[in-house]
């Protein structure tokens, strides 16, 4: 949404009320002309300024929780501009219609908040800190969460600012305070000690050589303010505010008491409160690097028996045998796995190369969205060791989980065209690319496998090739896969838009009664899946892409697709716990 807003030529940015006032003053300032900026108070919020009778009025339009906007109290809508545009054919509480915007001066671009600037440069420091990532890990986990992260930033990046002085207590802020210069308007904050659960904060500020202090309180919905206050998602918005406008204080915030070298730790309580199992994010899970990531770690691809101890009861089941929860003894930790076991009650040779094929394609392969092989054990029996995906398949889960949100559900696939974007920059085809085959290591966490498939490509062509018919999913194949047995990254596409289609109506059945070659009709005549209930239209749109016939007109997954999905998922709002 952000993006949208960014180019309307009379969105203002990050500019202040009075600079609004200025600029519909310089337009005329008359009935109803009007011009959006960002809210300086809430987080991804807008404001609306408007002129009417010679004044001017100001109205803040709120993100609600399910990613709708409205101004406070007033009719929901998707995004902002759907709010002006309702309110230019109704006052609807409004001072008067919406009837001309006020388009920025020729040359000038929307204003950037200071927190914008800061923002890339305080993500990259947090991921780095949090889960000590480095390198490609670094990258995807930056690319794949920037929603989580964007939030998880804005309500902690106030522990970077130097006027945050952590967990002090009353004397030492003012000693702190007293210490140098005595500037009227010299602040900091500090943290108080918890009253129950609740967080609160104290503005310290400096006037005539006395210290006051001014409570800021978190309310239920977790706004900040000062008592009777204006309310503020974060603490650098308030101390924003407080810099240009009094309102209220004694006087306005003028210099930063910034921490000294003693006193440069900051104790909060806030970003190392540990997120929950049920809303960790892929890096808080031990799946999202590779075991071997640590040097100390030698990579193999053989696994010692000795080191593996098998647990009862099975995970699944699937064409080579079962897979079995274990225990793998690593050099320096103990790493749950899952093991898939060969049956070997014929001794079928066919088989076994199958299972090794597998093992050959999954271990040149390390993503944090592709379940990761540890090792091939030769043993009792011949087992594939990998990464256990706890919660197993995407499709089973959904069924049994409706209550799964759909933003949810787009972080799911969003991760898989993460994993599958990798595929592709490496020249690997999957071809069995359905729900089934997504594993869940979280409900936010998802991870692509069975490789049973899958072919690394030449260097010289793009697609492989099959020499026959085999036993094939055909609901989840193109067109050209059935009629040349050419399957490419393009073909995946368009299982992915299968599985799209899956996720979307929570573990459905694709083309349900129907036969394969009833499904191969239904395409070759140009009829596709109708969208799943509920399913966001954006999402909709981007499955019927994927089941574009022609596959050069078809997105791939790195450019054009890639880019769609990662955009849609900026555009939600993510409330994840911290
Ligand atoms: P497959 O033989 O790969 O089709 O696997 C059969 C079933 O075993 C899957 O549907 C899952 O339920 C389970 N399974 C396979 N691999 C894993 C894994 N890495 N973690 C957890 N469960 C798995």
């Amino acid at each position: 949404m952000a993006d949208k807003v960014q180019v309307l030529p009379y969105f203002f940015g990050n500019i202040t009320r009075e600079e609004a006032e200025e600029y519909l003053r310089q337009g005329g300032a008359g009935d109803g002309l009007y011009l959006l900026r960002q809210s300086r108070s809430f987080l991804g919020g807008f404001a609306l300024s408007v002129a009417y009778g010679r004044q001017l009025y100001h109205y803040t339009i709120e993100r609600e929780m399910n990613d709708t906007y409205a101004i406070a109290g007033g009719k929901s809508h998707r995004n902002p501009i759907d709010v002006i545009d309702y309110h230019s054919q109704e006052s609807d509480g409004l001072v008067c219609l919406l009837k001309r915007p006020f388009n920025r001066p020729r040359g000038t671009e929307p204003k950037v908040g200071p927190f914008e600037d800061l923002k890339e440069q305080l993500i990259r420091q947090y991921v780095k800190q949090t889960w000590n990532l480095q390198g490609s890990a670094l990258e995807q986990a930056i690319i794949s969460q920037r929603p989580q992260l964007e939030k998880l930033i804005a309500t902690t990046a106030h522990e970077k600012m130097p006027w945050f002085h952590g967990k002090i207590d009353r004397e030492d802020s003012e000693q702190r305070l007293l210490r140098s210069s005595h500037v009227n308007g010299k602040f900091l904050i500090r943290q108080r000690e918890n009253n129950g659960r609740n967080v609160s904060y104290a503005l310290c500020l400096l006037h005539n050589n006395h210290v006051m202090h001014y409570r800021i309180d978190k309310d239920k919905a977790g706004k900040l303010s000062i008592p009777d206050g204006k309310k503020f998602d974060t603490l650098w918005q308030l101390v924003e505010h407080y810099t240009y406008k009094p309102d209220g204080l004694l006087r306005v915030l003028t210099e930063t008491c910034p921490r000294t070298s003693h006193n440069s730790e900051v104790s909060t309580v806030t970003s190392r409160t540990k997120r929950s199992r049920e809303n960790a994010m892929p890096m808080d899970t031990r799946e999202f690097e590779s075991p071997y990531a640590d040097p100390e770690e030698l990579r193999s691809t053989t696994v010692n028996r000795s080191d593996l101890t098998l647990e009862d009861g099975e995970l699944g089941s699937g064409n080579f045998g079962t897979v079995l929860r274990g225990v793998y003894q690593m050099k320096k930790i103990q790493k749950v796995v899952a093991v898939k076991i060969l049956k070997n009650d014929d001794n079928n040779v066919a088989v076994k190369e199958e299972m090794l094929r597998e093992a050959d394609v999954m271990q040149q392969l390390d993503n944090p969205y592709i379940v990761r092989m540890i090792g091939i054990c030769e043993a009792e029996n011949l087992m594939l060791v990998m990464e256990l995906a706890e919660l197993g398949p995407l499709h089973k889960f959904l069924q049994k989980n409706k209550h799964i949100s759909m933003k949810n559900i787009t972080e799911l696939v969003h991760q898989v065209s993460m994993g599958m974007k990798y595929l592709e920059e490496h020249n690997f085809v999957h071809r069995d690319l359905a729900a089934r085959n997504v594993l869940l290591v979280t409900q936010h966490y998802a991870k692509i496998s069975d490789f049973g498939l899958s072919k690394a490509l030449t260097e010289e062509e793009n697609y492989y090739k099959a020499k026959g018919h085999g036993k094939w999913p055909l609901k989840w194949y193109a067109p050209e896969c059935m009629n040349y047995f050419k399957f490419s990254s393009k073909s995946d596409v368009w299982s992915f838009g299968v599985l799209m289609w899956e996720a979307y109506s929570y573990g459905q059945k694709p083309y349900k009664g129907m036969k394969g070659n009833e499904v191969i009709q239904m395409i070759e005549s140009g009829e596709r899946m109708s969208a799943p209930a509920d399913c966001p239209p954006e999402m909709c749109d981007l499955m019927r892409k994927c089941w574009t016939y022609k596959l050069d007109e078809r997105p791939g997954f790195s450019v054009h697709m890639h880019n769609y999905t990662v955009f849609l998922i900026r555009s939600l709002t993510t409330f994840l716990i911290i």
